[in-house]
């Protein structure tokens, strides 16, 4: 079994939500950078202080910051079970950086899972999402509602829409990953590690897909 992974893909392809269940079906970790961001804009912390202006306009926090970060995530003891890492790299340097952790906590990544959806998709799907602002869990104002408007159907906490999900944000953070993110899948597909899926094909059977394909 595959069990240090990296999910790729744009903003909106589902990388979230397919990252939930495979967490939760082959016992991963899961580490999403946007998500450290967002519990340390919520604590106000240093970090959170930081981030919040980069992440508001559709920025990327700088490539220091979120290193040390994801270092220090992943020498943690429960990542030894394996890893789902969920928008990191999104830079060649934060791609060239994971190299070498990695390597010197010999947690080597082994298959980088790649999202394909087109970018009218990803407007559609980004303009309706909504997220839990207690347990994070997605949803969407038309295809995936929850049974009591507003509210989440795991937990009962409110729904919010992500400030960086407008317009303007989503064009910016379009364009960070067609010319930083992007140019990461032929880094990888060199290295033998990039797999890729069709993730228009519905979020059950993307689901089934990747997760038979990971546990060959
Ligand atoms: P996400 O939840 O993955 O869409 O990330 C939300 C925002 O957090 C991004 O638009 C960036 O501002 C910031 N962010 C998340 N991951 C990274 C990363 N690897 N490098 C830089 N910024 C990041």
């Amino acid at each position: 079994m595959k069990k240090n992974i990296i999910l790729m893909g744009p903003p909106g392809a589902g990388k979230g939500t397919l990252a939930k269940q495979l967490k939760d079906a082959l016992h991963l970790v899961h580490i999403s950078t946007g998500d450290m961001f967002r519990d340390a804009i919520k604590a106000q912390t240093e970090l959170g202080k930081l981030a919040q202006s980069y992440i508001d306009h559709g920025d990327l926090v700088p490539d220091e910051v979120t290193i040390g970060l994801v270092k220090e995530r992943l020498s943690q003891k429960d990542c030894e079970a394996g890893f789902l890492l969920d928008g990191f790299p999104r830079t060649l340097p934060q791609a060239e950086a994971l190299s070498e952790i990695a390597k010197s906590i010999s947690r080597e990544i082994d298959v980088v899972v790649n999202l394909d959806c087109d970018v009218d998709e990803l407007v559609r799907r980004i303009s309706g999402r909504r997220v839990c602002k207690n347990c994070g869990a997605p949803y969407h104002v038309i295809t995936m509602k929850p049974k009591v408007e507003g509210v989440c159907d795991l937990c009962g906490g409110p729904l919010y829409q992500r400030k960086d999900d407008n317009e303007d944000a989503l064009k910016v953070r379009l364009t960070h990953y067609e010319e930083e993110t992007k140019p990461l899948l032929d880094y990888y597909q060199k290295l033998g590690l990039l797999a890729s899926f069709n993730s228009l094909v519905g979020k059950e059977n993307l689901f089934d897909e990747v997760s038979s394909f990971l546990k060959k």
